[in-house]
């Protein structure tokens, strides 16, 4: 039988004990992530079989293969989790690092990019705490220079420039729309940038995208943190306004930053959640920056409407006003850059949707 030891001094204990985390959520989301690892075709049951003891949290246990659950992660902070098969001990942020093949130090930031589900006292602030310790202390960001490096790439190539940018213009764009988002062009790594900032507009790390079609490999890269779950695009400038009196309350929840500034350009406050998936920490960033109001315009297609239809439910249960966007039905435009295109985006009607949220709660 394999040994494990406890870390003699775990330096995230404070703030595990100030946490509250939603153990079934935060399992299903380890196994969510394990099944794409190699090693899941060993233990395939691993985080499945989830149950309460009352005390214990218990599941397949992810460090050896079995396929009843003898794994548990005690349900009092620090959430110390044993396998009473195996033996495993250890805190969860050690588990997560063990589990996901993450370096030390990188489980307690996933933990705090996502799992915080409410405050566990009453004392604790969490505008606070979430400004003066996860964004500035815990989340790594990328650093203001090497995006600035990025931006004056383009003394190297002028040409790429312009040919990066140019695709741009041909999706709808002005110079204004373009600058305010900062987009720009890496003539290093032949990629146009979309700088992904924080609420508080911290830079967490920029998504690049392949300049033309003759390229090897992804078409999309990302460079900086991988924590995005609560990475809003667009937020920063709408949280800026939030104490001022053009504070705005209701945006436009689209896909892509393509989608938002789309949006941008014709006048509609709208932020993209960077795919079909609202996340709770992103509903929380909303929150935190003063929205009140939202009107779902993911893509016009399946993906996009079942997206809709679970984050209309989140919203809702936040106590967020929820409304849908209705797209044309002749011709059917896929999205917001598609509609800003047609001259049609600022056309559009909406229609609320809480009654529908409210028949799941
Ligand atoms: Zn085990």
């Amino acid at each position: 039988m394999i040994k494990f030891q406890l870390k003699k001094e775990n330096p995230n204990i404070e703030i595990l004990e100030s946490l509250y985390i939603d153990l079934e959520e935060l399992t299903d989301e380890l196994r969510f992530s394990y099944q794409h690892l190699s090693k899941s075709v060993s233990n395939p049951r691993a985080l499945t079989g989830i149950n309460d003891t009352g005390e214990w949290v218990m599941s397949c246990c992810p460090m050896h293969a079995e396929s009843r659950a003898s794994f548990g992660i005690s349900k009092e902070p620090p959430y110390h989790c044993n396998c009473f098969f195996c033996g495993y001990l250890g805190t969860i942020d050690a588990l997560i690092e063990n589990a996901l093949d993450l370096d030390d130090g990188e489980g307690i930031k996933v933990l705090l990019s996502s799992y915080i589900i409410e405050e566990k006292q009453r004392t604790f602030d969490m505008v606070d705490f979430i400004e003066n310790r996860r964004n500035k202390f815990m989340i790594p960001h990328l650093k203001e220079s090497s995006l600035d490096a990025m931006k004056l790439s383009r003394s190297h190539d002028e040409l790429l420039y312009q040919s990066g940018m140019n695709y741009m213009r041909s999706r709808g764009f002005d110079d204004r729309t373009l600058e305010t988002y900062e987009i720009c062009v890496d003539t290093a790594t032949e990629t146009l940038v979309f700088p992904q900032r924080t609420r508080t507009g911290q830079l967490r790390f920029v998504q690049k995208r392949k300049i033309g079609n003759s390229y090897h490999g992804a078409k999309f890269i990302n460079e900086g943190s991988a924590i995005k779950k609560d990475i809003v695009f667009g937020l920063h400038f709408i949280n800026k306004l939030r104490t001022t009196e053009h504070r705005i309350r209701r945006i436009r929840i689209v896909e892509s930053p393509i989608d938002c500034m789309s949006n941008y350009q014709v006048g509609i406050p709208a932020v993209s959640i960077n795919g079909r998936i609202l996340f709770k920490n992103q509903v929380r960033e909303l929150q935190l920056a003063g929205i009140e109001e939202v009107d779902l315009m993911l893509d016009n297609d399946k993906a996009g409407t079942k997206g809709m239809e679970d984050a209309a439910i989140l919203l809702d249960r936040a106590g967020l006003i929820v409304n849908r966007v209705r797209y044309p039905s002749f011709p059917a435009p896929k999205d917001s850059n598609e509609l800003l295109k047609a001259s049609l985006l600022d056309k559009l009607e909406t229609y609320n949707v809480n009654l529908i949220g409210s028949l799941f709660t």
